[in-house]
């Protein structure tokens, strides 16, 4: 499978950065997008360079009604959109969580991998991850926005060795924050991949 980040805080040379999450996930079967972030032009540009064809997109997950998830939505037009607690489990590969506070969100997984993509994670990363390790055991990867950007070192230091606990890869993006990715990175070492808009990955 293929991950193909298309909006993010950060970005490759050549990619437009923005606050806001999009990422495309490529299997065998279908391309689904999650999240768009949070404009159309910045989504588009960056799908484009990356070879992206919007119409073989036929369905997109929001992780949470935010803008910066949300605001890509009208370049996708006639793909089938799933808002949280919406998704009627028609891909067999993919999942949803749900939660209910302090907004709803949900995570999407990918079954054959457990690949865990996170939007911005406003429940909790681990509290999230936690209730995906039940489910599924542990994770390959989680990749998204954490939402530590303002959280202080010690506790996103117990965060991270917490999430070792339940995945082995981290690609921590979006609303992370810097510091919050230097210290995945410290924990995790060679299982932290460093993502941005324009990154593939290939899991
Ligand atoms: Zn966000
Ligand atoms: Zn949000």
């Amino acid at each position: 499978m293929k991950i193909k980040v298309l909006y993010d805080n950060e970005a490759l040379e050549g990619f437009k950065a923005g606050w806001g999450l999009s990422i495309l996930v490529e299997t065998g079967k279908e391309k689904v997008l999650f999240d768009t972030g949070a404009d159309v032009p910045t989504l588009r540009f960056n799908a484009e360079k990356l070879g992206v064809k919007k119409d073989e997109i036929k369905c997109c997950f929001i992780s949470h009604a935010h803008g910066d998830h949300t605001g890509g939505l009208a370049w996708i037009k006639s793909a089938k959109v799933f808002f949280p607690g919406e998704y009627d489990g028609s891909l067999k590969e993919f999942e949803t969580l749900v939660f209910d506070y302090p907004i709803k969100e949900q995570a999407l997984i990918y079954l054959p991998k457990k690949v865990m993509f996170v939007g911005c994670s406003h429940p909790g990363i681990v509290f999230m991850s936690r209730e995906a390790y039940k489910k599924f055991g542990k994770l390959k990867l989680v990749i998204g926005g954490f939402h530590l950007f303002d959280i202080e070192e010690d506790e996103i230091e117990a965060i991270a060795k917490e999430m070792k606990k339940l995945t082995e890869g981290i690609a921590p993006c979006h609303c992370t924050g810097s510091l919050g990715k230097q210290i995945f990175k410290r924990i995790f070492g060679k299982n932290f991949i460093e993502v941005k808009a324009g990154s593939v990955l290939t899991v």
